[in-house]
């Protein structure tokens, strides 16, 4: 049994990266809305209980009852769950901590793999781009997400060990494309938190580019304090201050990333 494409044909993207702190969900909720701002339509799911990108987007703890757990384990339609965002064209499934008893829940699930893969079949609304901000774990969670996806995109932290656990992760998307959805593809790897100052990120990304080649986005996040910043006025580092360095980093990386939708797609 394989994963079935959503009829259509929303191009979804996993952020998977088994580490957390790397940028998984700085680069979800950046990428989405600077996808948003070009016109595209983009539902972002947020599939890690710490629910750091439903916060990211100002969505309040009271307004995510239905939410991607409902989905998940409770047969919820997905289109029950979405939330608008401040951000036109940005829309959101929530997460709770209910979210972290998924995990153990969905093992003794029929077609546990499976789950959101479905519910996304289903999904009736037309979105150019569905992203999914994963957990720092590659369990049935992340497991859920490859399955569902047409592509991965790994953030990797400019740091000495960008790249342990870099095969481990590469090995789970070959071997879910093997057995459980052929459609998944490497979207591409963006370095973040890169800091010019220090000789370690100009030779981690050397090296990261050495490895993986042109798997790796021209575009590199650098490391910005408005980033770290943005996410408690609950907004995208784009919209809270538009000008400064990590927020037309974002921007450029997602017309990157259009750019190899389109070749990825043909
Ligand atoms: P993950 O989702 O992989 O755990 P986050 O996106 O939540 O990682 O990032 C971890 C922390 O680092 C957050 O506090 C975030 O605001 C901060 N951060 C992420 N990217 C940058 C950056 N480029 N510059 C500065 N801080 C960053
Ligand atoms: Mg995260």
């Amino acid at each position: 049994m394989v994963a079935v494409a959503p009829p259509l044909g929303a191009r979804i993207i996993s952020v998977v990266n088994q580490k957390g702190g790397v940028g998984k969900t700085t680069t979800a909720i950046n990428l989405g809305t600077a996808l948003a701002a070009c016109q595209k339509s983009v539902l972002l799911i947020d599939l890690d209980p710490q629910g750091n990108a439903s916060t990211g987007l100002g969505i309040p703890k009271a307004a995510r009852e239905r939410d991607v757990y409902g989905v998940l384990v409770e047969d919820m339609p997905v289109g029950e769950a979405i939330l608008a965002t401040v951000i036109p064209g940005l829309d959101v499934v929530p997460s709770s901590m209910d979210l972290s008893g998924a995990e153990i829940e969905l093992v003794t699930m029929e077609r546990r793999e499976f789950r959101l893969n479905e519910a996304l079949t289903a999904l009736s609304a037309n979105y150019d781009y569905v992203l999914i901000d994963c957990p720092p774990s590659l369990g049935l969670l992340t497991l859920n997400a490859l399955v569902a996806s047409d592509a991965v995109l790994v953030p990797l932290q400019c740091e000495f060990y960008a790249l342990e656990g870099l095969s481990h992760l590469l090995n789970t998307i070959k071997r879910v494309k093997k057995h459980l959805n052929p459609r998944l593809e490497i979207q591409g790897v963006v370095l973040t938190m890169f800091d010019r100052r220090n000789n370690l990120s100009e030779a981690v990304a050397a090296d990261v580019r050495g490895h993986l080649g042109d798997k790796v986005y021209t575009t590199v996040i650098p490391r910005n304090v408005r980033i770290s910043e943005a996410p408690s006025h609950g907004k995208p580092v784009i919209v809270y201050d538009m000008r400064c360095p990590g927020a037309q980093a974002y921007i450029h990386l997602a017309s990157e990333v259009m750019k190899r939708e389109r070749s990825l797609a043909a």
